[in-house]
């Protein structure tokens, strides 16, 4: 059976306070109302990875957005995977289309990222998606193939086991737009038989895939019934712990 997962992404948002606050109510609205075995993850900036570790009582993950992909050294302003496992994290996103669009992010340096991640026991969740061009040129199925392939399948196959994909299209994030349950399940079960041809249909069957892209309660119960999509993760509805926890709800 795969895990199901609701993951937060707050992004750049909240000061130290404000994500205290937010994370605790979230914590607290978790632990009254999730029945099913769903796992909720909020991944926070990293001045509010030690704090919600501590808040989070077993009930809610914490993940970090970003990590540099060496261990320690002269790069200054950057923070390591060691940094955050050692600060509480369990999970971080790697591949986050706003960190390939606005820092330049390849496909090879994530590879890289990700490998830093499972070195140090973080759950990569990691971002595929395609932007409004490719989608509209038909190129998408070959754009996600290759950010797959250059991204993550030249792990080994125990590592590849620790990987959680969030099928992410650019068109979608944060302007309002979902794509259809149609759309996300066509595109979730052809990463999942890309999954399979890589690493054979036992873990292609076992693989997480999260839908992300203006996700939010009223349009959850729609795409999370698909038969190739885990969950979700969610960006703008992270934000509001009603909005989140009616999100992680839909598994009750
Ligand atoms: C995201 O940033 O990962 C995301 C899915 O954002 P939103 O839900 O706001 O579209």
């Amino acid at each position: 059976m795969r895990k199901k997962i609701v993951a937060g992404n707050w992004k750049m948002n909240l000061d130290y306070m404000e994500g205290l606050s937010l994370f605790s109510e979230i914590v607290n609205m978790i632990g009254d109302e999730k029945k099913g075995d769903q796992t909720a993850v909020i991944c926070a900036p990293f001045v509010h990875l030690y704090s919600i570790g501590k808040l989070a009582g077993g009930k809610v993950g914490v993940g970090a957005q970003n990590i540099h992909q060496n261990d320690s050294g002269a790069f200054t302003g950057e923070i390591s995977a060691k940094m955050v496992k050692s600060a509480g994290a369990d999970y971080v996103i790697i591949g986050h289309s706003e960190r390939r669009q606005y820092f330049a992010e390849t496909d090879e340096l994530l590879l890289e990222k990700t490998k830093s991640a499972l070195k140090n026991d973080l759950t990569p969740i990691f971002c595929v998606g395609e932007t409004l061009d490719e989608r509209n040129n038909g190129s998408y199925f070959e754009v996600l193939k290759k950010q797959l392939q250059n991204g993550l399948f030249s792990l080994n196959a125990t590592d590849f086991d620790r990987i959680v994909i969030a099928y992410e299209p650019v068109w979608a994030i944060g302007t309002g737009l979902t794509a259809s349950p149609e759309q996300a399940q066509e595109i979730h079960a052809f990463i999942r038989a890309e999954i399979a041809a890589a690493y054979g249909a036992g873990t292609a069957e076992e693989t997480s895939i999260l839908y992300g892209g203006s996700c939010n309660a009223g349009n959850a119960p729609q795409l999370f019934v698909q038969p190739d999509i885990d969950g979700g993760l969610i960006g703008g509805a992270s934000l509001k712990s009603r909005d989140f926890t009616d999100i992680v709800k839909v598994f009750n």
